[in-house]
């Protein structure tokens, strides 16, 4: 009763399209749905996603759902994520994701779930970390643990996006650190993130879990800059 009062007022309203959402829509209307860009990196374990890592670090496995472009619903979906607060984004991409990443073979061993986590200054200024929505869900759908506690981020990176490419590897390197004991030693461990874009951040946490003995790595991002 209360849900369609507010509809009322504040009817959904896609955030690709902006056009009113139908009842059983979420956030996306069926239209934009079927226009957003899909990688079927899950089809192919030699595919670009692991090709951004080769020679950098060994990877299980690595795949992104979406490809990125600047304009396009997928950059106005983790927009919302990532600076308005829409956490159910997270959730949304997940659901879609978990179809997918359950028939995956190299991560039917995989340990925990590791969030590429924000400074403990950004995630007061922003309030959430965007990645944890989605990670919690990846969680649940595939039952390996959520660990927000094992890597941690070491420097405050403030305007990243201004600096060039070169400037941004510097700044990344060693921006992580790991606590952990022998229970973490020999584990297969899932980071996910939001975008990936050269990888520098992702290769920066990976170092950092190589510190643990026996560490696997593999990574689940959302979407895929081209
Ligand atoms: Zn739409």
């Amino acid at each position: 009763m209360l849900k369609s009062v507010i509809n009322l007022f504040f009817p959904p309203i896609c955030t690709g399209c902006k056009n009113l959402l139908l009842p059983n829509e979420k956030i996306i209307c069926t239209i934009c749905r079927h226009e957003i860009p899909l990688t079927n990196h899950h089809l192919l374990h030699e595919n670009e996603a692991m090709g951004k890592f080769y020679g950098r670090i060994d990877l299980q496995h690595a795949s992104t759902l979406f490809y990125f472009h600047k304009k396009g619903i997928v950059q106005e979906l983790i927009h919302n994520l990532k600076y308005r607060g829409h956490e159910e984004i997270g959730v949304l991409i997940a659901e879609w994701y978990l179809v997918d990443l359950k028939k995956i073979t190299a991560l039917k061993d995989a340990d925990y779930i590791i969030p590429v986590p924000l400074h403990p200054k950004k995630l007061k200024s922003r309030g959430y970390n965007q990645v944890h929505s989605f990670a919690q869900t990846l969680s649940k759908g595939l039952q390996i643990e959520c660990n927000e506690k094992l890597l941690f981020r070491t420097k405050y990176t403030k305007t990243q996006s201004k600096k060039n490419l070169l400037g941004r590897s510097d700044a990344i390197q060693d921006a992580f650190d790991v606590v952990y004991s022998d229970r973490e030693h020999h584990k297969h461990f899932l980071l996910v993130d939001d975008v990936l874009t050269t990888g520098a951040t992702l290769e920066s946490c990976c170092r950092a879990l190589q510190k643990i003995p026996g560490a696997k790595i593999s990574i689940v991002c959302m979407a895929m800059a081209q």
